[in-house]
């Protein structure tokens, strides 16, 4: 039996628990994350107004001082994976706009960007100009890019998000998406470009966003996860941003994508609770898919 006495030292004890436990959260969080911690933002195709290139544009409703971190064309082992450290060691959330046939060649890389919270989106299937195509064509490799993302995701679907590559989109092909509930992101006046592809520093990559962020004040950042500059850049921008006073929003989408919009050629779709055993089935097609991707890289290095 637990007389009074007892009580109050189990009182005493459990404040002294709870006082730890608030001080070591605080602790963390000031040494550890970025103090701009971001708001998570639900972003459906209606979200949108019109901007330069095309009325069905997503525009996404930033406040003053708040940034979106994208990362496009990966992933790709390496970049992508001290991308994922820096994101992780901030506590901060990001959208990757992922190349299909990239995703199948690391399908591992692929879930883990999902696993550790951030949003997967597409960005095609090959990376190719859909301008450069009839519309049937550029559909499929829309399509095709969302099944090879949902093969390397064991199943899952990659959000209602695109971008086009090479931000080369038409009306028609902004329509198909919206009618397919995907949000469109251009090049319109949100988009903060890091210039990460070209052929600058990370010290510089890290400054030009910051000045045109100083000019427009809030925006979406385009970054590319298949630089290994971007990865170096990234600490120097995050902190950078975090002296300015900025925000990072984390976007995620309203609602799915249709169950049949997807399409692979691709045999053997796993199932969604697959395990990483399944990534044998696909080993071939992802040592002949790596391939191609590495030469995706090469022509995106093509057309610098
Ligand atoms: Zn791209």
């Amino acid at each position: 039996m637990r007389g009074r006495k007892g009580n109050a030292m189990s009182f005493l004890a459990r404040g002294v628990l709870c006082i730890g436990v608030l001080v070591l959260s605080i602790s963390s969080a000031n040494a550890f994350c970025f103090k701009g911690v971001s708001r998570t933002v639900k972003i459906g195709p209606g979200s949108g107004a019109s901007n330069v290139t095309g009325e069905f544009q997503t525009a996404v409703a930033l406040r003053a001082k708040e940034v979106v971190l994208t990362f496009d064309d990966g992933p790709m082992p390496g970049p992508t994976d001290r991308i994922l450290k820096v994101l992780d060691e901030n506590c901060v959330k990001a959208t990757f706009f992922v190349v299909g046939r990239m995703a199948l060649a690391e399908p591992a890389l692929t879930r883990r960007i999902r696993a550790d919270g951030h949003t997967i989106a597409v960005h095609g299937h090959t990376h190719l100009n859909l301008l450069a195509m009839d519309h049937p064509a550029a559909v499929r490799e829309i399509r095709a890019g969302y099944g090879a993302i949902q093969v390397a995701l064991h199943g899952k679907q990659a959000a209602a998000f695109f971008r086009f590559p090479f931000l080369a989109d038409n009306h028609g092909l902004q329509r198909y998406l919206v009618n397919q509930g995907i949000s469109v992101f251009g090049g319109g006046k949100d988009l903060i470009d890091s210039d990460d592809w070209m052929d600058i520093s990370s010290q510089d990559v890290a400054q030009r966003v910051m000045a045109r962020l100083r000019s427009r004040g809030r925006g979406i950042i385009l970054m590319h996860d298949i630089q290994p500059k971007t990865a170096s850049a990234l600490p120097h921008l995050l902190a950078a941003l975090d002296k300015g006073g900025y925000k990072i929003v984390h976007m995620i989408p309203k609602a799915g994508v249709p169950d049949d919009l997807a399409i692979n050629s691709y045999p053997r779709l796993p199932a969604p609770q697959a395990d990483e055993a399944d990534d044998a089935k696909i080993a071939t097609l992802s040592a002949r898919e790596k391939e191609r991707a590495f030469s995706v890289e090469n022509f995106i290095e093509n057309v610098k």
